[in-house]
């Protein structure tokens, strides 16, 4: 699973810091060369989780992740980036680790249950498909369908002002919902299912690192709505963690991009490397894209035309207030 390369990587060990002890796991083969034996990037799957205070320490770790990204085959990391296969097994516990913590600490502090923190956390590309394909055929609820979904955009609005009214997301139980999205093209349809969800292979659900917290209904996020106290908590405490905000107000700038949500962090060593990856090695995702669209890629000619800008088109701050 991982590439044996042999590294000399480097470590300097700074007083204070929590003693890194790596196991010598799947394929991290380096051996220290400041007389503490350390295998290069491996963590303790007892190790407690790790704590954040600038973004300097976030960086410092990204590059430790970037280290076992450099020792992985591509293609690996490309099926696990495109939601086929699996992390680097190092990379895993930490992302584990990290999101259970944020999880753990997010109950306590906001009185939520533990149990119903997590909304959404690890999708495959096979579920990911369901959703793209239960919304792409706009499923009523009765025949496999899931209820309303993601956000009528304003320039669909624009088009259909009599059928869309002010009503704030897509409901396939609606005819005249029903009736524009009949009308719409691929492309239109594509669009507006990207704006609250990514089609597989895209999603960043994929990879382990990113979870969705208390809610994702849009309209519940709003400064005065109910999930306001639980935003200001994860805006307070998340980086803590190692936690960003993946999808902002300012990324949602940015053309095309995904709207604002509030609820989906992603644990920032670990995507950040990802991004640098995925930027690298264009080719490698793109074929394994392609792989997985080939069932009907008339579903997927936007998205594959524009999937970088999805996948690059994100937050990639950590906010330590
Ligand atoms: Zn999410």
């Amino acid at each position: 699973m991982h590439d044996k390369t042999s590294t000399t990587a480097h470590r300097r060990t700074t007083p204070g810091r929590r003693k890194f002890l790596g196991l010598a796991a799947a394929g991290a083969a380096a051996v220290g060369t400041a007389g503490v034996g350390w295998a290069a990037f491996a963590s303790d799957p007892a190790a407690p989780p790790r704590t954040f205070h600038t973004q300097g320490g976030i960086d410092r770790r990204k590059r430790a992740m970037t280290r076992i990204l450099n020792a992985t085959d591509p293609t690996v990391l490309a099926a696990w980036i495109t939601g086929t296969g699996s992390a680097p097994d190092a990379i895993k516990t930490e992302m584990d680790t990290q999101v259970d913590a944020l999880a753990d600490a997010a109950a306590t502090g906001t009185g939520t249950a533990r149990d119903a923190v997590l909304a959404s956390w690890v999708r495959t590309a096979a579920t990911q498909r369901t959703i793209w394909d239960r919304k792409y055929e706009f499923l009523h609820t009765g025949s496999g369908g899931a209820g309303t979904f993601g956000i009528i955009t304003d320039e669909v609005r624009a088009k259909y002002p009599t059928q869309l009214g002010s009503d704030p997301q897509w409901d396939p139980d609606m005819d005249s919902h029903s009736e524009v999205w009949q009308s719409m093209t691929s492309e239109e349809r594509q669009i507006e299912i990207l704006r609250t969800s990514t089609a597989p292979g895209v999603s960043r659900h994929h990879l382990g690192s990113d979870a969705d917290f208390f809610d994702t209904t849009p309209q519940d996020w709003t400064d005065d709505g109910p999930e306001a106290a639980n935003y200001k908590w994860l805006r307070a405490n998340a980086a803590r963690y190692g936690f960003l905000q993946t999808y902002t107000a300012k990324s949602a700038e940015a053309h095309p991009a995904i709207s604002e949500e509030r609820w989906h962090w992603s644990y920032a060593p670990v995507t950040e490397a990802v991004l640098e990856f995925t930027r690298g090695n264009q080719d490698v995702i793109a074929d394994a894209l392609a792989e997985l669209w080939s069932y009907d890629p008339a579903r997927y000619t936007y998205i594959e035309e524009n999937w970088r800008d999805y996948m690059f088109h994100v937050n990639e701050k950590v906010y330590f207030g």
